[in-house]
């Protein structure tokens, strides 16, 4: 199982074959996981990812367990 690379930044084009784009927002990106990639954080495969390039997010209840990655670009949150 192939897990995300966040030690140098994160570029969704290595992963594009296997992550479906759902939405796309100014900042933000909302991704399904196809090819069952494993979380950066606790190595588990994930459902959906969300990129954000923002400095501040909201969510709605996240409805299970998530996990967290950052970049010096990017905050990542993982849900399972
Ligand atoms: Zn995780």
């Amino acid at each position: 199982m192939e897990e995300l690379d966040v030690s140098d930044g994160f570029d969704v084009h290595d992963y594009r074959h296997g992550l479906k784009l759902l939405k796309q927002d100014r900042g933000t990106m909302t991704l399904e996981n196809r090819e069952g990639f494993a979380c950066p954080a606790c190595g588990e495969p994930f459902e959906r990812l969300f990129v954000s390039e923002r400095r501040t997010n909201s969510f709605g209840n996240p409805g299970g367990p998530f996990c967290l990655a950052r970049t010096d670009e990017s905050l990542l949150v993982l849900t399972h």
